[in-house]
């Protein structure tokens, strides 16, 4: 059984912790600052920080990772196809990693990044995904280095996971990224119901993650590219026809960016 807990960190960052209670270790996904981390395992004497595990190369996900692997020893996994630091095992499209006795998947998500991997597991009772910077709840990240042709079919594949999967992404954007989903789909009821549960919860400065693939696909713009109502909002926000997903994706992921 493992524990999942979020560390906050910066402004708008999580660190996620998984902790095996019983071995009384733990592991870390994307700590871009290794002072929470740290605080944590100050406050739990005899826990093991065993892996830290990365999505991708930007800062604010692996500021923290040569400061832990010193102090802890931690065996660093990460993506094969960016330059990481410490890392002890490169992960690629198809590589399977175990983490805390838990085998997870590893799916190659081009797009924010070139080399951006995410973790899936369908091992414990929930599935999850840790899914960095490419899936946001009711969003996805920006397109940093790669193109809609690479990052539409990447967040294709992550929606077409169970329902039930547990989706934890790196940031709290969730609030602004439902405005957006309002602007594309103001007559989804989805949206509109979720953008009521998220603006109680950031009122209370609650966190809104995990998120399950099943809400997304009700939810996020960004994986509903082949609904007619969302086709047609791109075709007005871009002013011409957009013939395919990926054309649907990148009209609205360019409509985000100055949204
Ligand atoms: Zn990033
Ligand atoms: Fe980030």
């Amino acid at each position: 059984m493992i524990q999942i807990d979020a560390l906050p960190a910066f402004s708008d960052n999580y660190i996620w912790l998984l902790q095996d209670t019983a071995k009384r270790r733990c592991a870390v996904v994307d700590p871009g600052d290794a002072g929470p981390v740290e605080a944590w395992l100050a406050a739990h004497a005899g826990w093991t920080l065993e892996t830290i595990m990365v999505t991708h190369h930007h800062n604010d996900h692996v500021g923290g990772v040569e400061r832990l692997r010193q102090l802890t020893n931690a065996r660093v996994v990460g993506p094969a196809h960016e330059r990481i630091p410490g890392r002890d095992v490169a992960l690629d499209e198809g590589h399977r990693v175990s983490v805390l006795g838990v085998t997870f998947q590893v799916l190659a998500v081009p797009g924010h990044t070139l080399g951006h991997i995410a973790y899936f597991s369908d091992e414990p009772a929930t599935p999850l995904l840790f899914s960095g910077d490419t899936l946001f709840a009711a969003g996805c990240g920006r397109m940093f280095e790669g193109t809609p042709e690479q990052m539409q079919p990447a967040l294709a594949r992550l929606a077409a996971l169970p329902p039930s999967t547990e989706v934890y992404c790196a940031h709290e954007y969730t609030l602004s990224n439902l405005r957006f989903a309002k602007a594309v789909e103001p007559s989804n009821p989805h949206v509109q119901q979720r953008f009521a549960e998220v603006t109680r919860m950031r009122a209370d400065n609650r966190i809104t993650l995990p998120s399950t693939i099943g809400l997304e696909r009700l939810t996020n713009p960004f994986l509903r590219t082949s609904e007619t109502l969302v086709k047609q909002k791109a075709d007005e926000w871009n002013g011409r026809p957009n013939d395919s997903q990926v054309a649907v994706f990148a009209a609205l992921r360019s409509w985000k960016d100055t949204f």
